[in-house]
């Protein structure tokens, strides 16, 4: 059938129309810190405090390095808590397997017990010039290969100044997110690049705007784009968590720094309203 604008126009309000207020999730991002011991140690700190809480109202999930994934896992395995600490990677490779030294399948990263995996963080895309492009085969593979990509999209200082943020950031999200994405398979994560380790964050005001404006887009890219999650990140602390995470279309936090610490990272995550 022929999608006229309006039919996709009804389509895409139907749908939001249709959403509901999607489950927070709260990601810790270990970067590239940490041992074998560490990542035992925080993972099992994490999955007791699950345990204890019982019913919660927020899914939970740290993304260590790659080698320590083991480590994490099988500490986190340990809690009894439902739904249990979930494990996911830094970054995948869009092949399946190959000639490709360092890099890390899909299929690796379920094999050893993720479930998501972040794609096209600022740093990734600094560090190793990673584009839209790319971000995009990875986050399908993602896809294909039974993981949740958590997409991350921001703007620079320099963007954010010059009045481009929400251009800057909704053109990354229609170049990195595969079409066809439902909230089943589908996270985003809006990260201002200048808010990433510098203490720094925006206004609540400039968060709900870009926020707002990646609900929008993902009308036409996602099928129940009300129900993706949406999470904010840079410089998310339990002091400032309990603001940001109640502004409308935050469905959560990737948290870097704060995810080192067992008692910062569940205080962000029990400040979910
Ligand atoms: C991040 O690395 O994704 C991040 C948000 O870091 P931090 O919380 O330290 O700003």
């Amino acid at each position: 059938m022929l999608k006229t604008p309006d039919f996709v126009c009804v389509t895409i309000w139907w749908d939001l129309l249709m959403s509901v207020t999607p489950r927070p999730l709260i990601v810790g991002n270990w970067k590239m810190n940490g041992t074998a011991a560490f990542a035992a140690d925080l993972a099992g700190a994490l999955a007791d405090r699950l345990a204890d809480a019982g019913d919660i109202g927020f899914d939970l999930l740290v993304c260590p390095p790659a080698i320590l994934i083991p480590a994490a896992r099988a500490a986190a395995g340990t809690g009894s808590g439902t739904p249990s600490l979930a494990i996911g990677g830094q970054d995948c490779h869009p092949d399946t397997a190959g000639a490709h030294t360092g890099d890390m399948s899909v299929e690796m990263l379920r094999d050893a017990g993720c479930s998501y995996v972040i794609v096209g963080h600022s740093e990734r895309r600094a560090d190793h010039g990673e584009s839209d492009e790319l971000v995009q085969s990875k986050a399908l593979a993602a896809q294909a290969g039974g993981l949740i990509p958590i997409v991350c999209v921001g703007e620079t200082l320099a963007e954010r100044d010059g009045g481009k943020a929400v251009e800057v950031v909704t053109g990354q999200l229609a170049g990195s997110v595969p079409t066809g994405s439902s909230a089943a398979n589908l996270v985003i994560a809006y990260e201002p690049v200048w808010a990433i380790g510098t203490g720094r964050t925006p206004t609540l005001g400039d968060i709900s705007e870009v926020h707002d404006a990646i609900r929008k887009c993902l009308g036409s890219l996602a099928k129940d784009a009300g129900n993706v999650r949406l999470l904010y990140g840079g410089s998310v602390k339990p002091e400032n968590a309990a603001e940001i995470l109640s502004v409308s279309n935050v469905n959560g936090a990737l948290v870097g720094g704060a995810s080192l610490k067992a008692g910062d990272f569940w205080g962000i995550a029990e400040a979910c309203p």
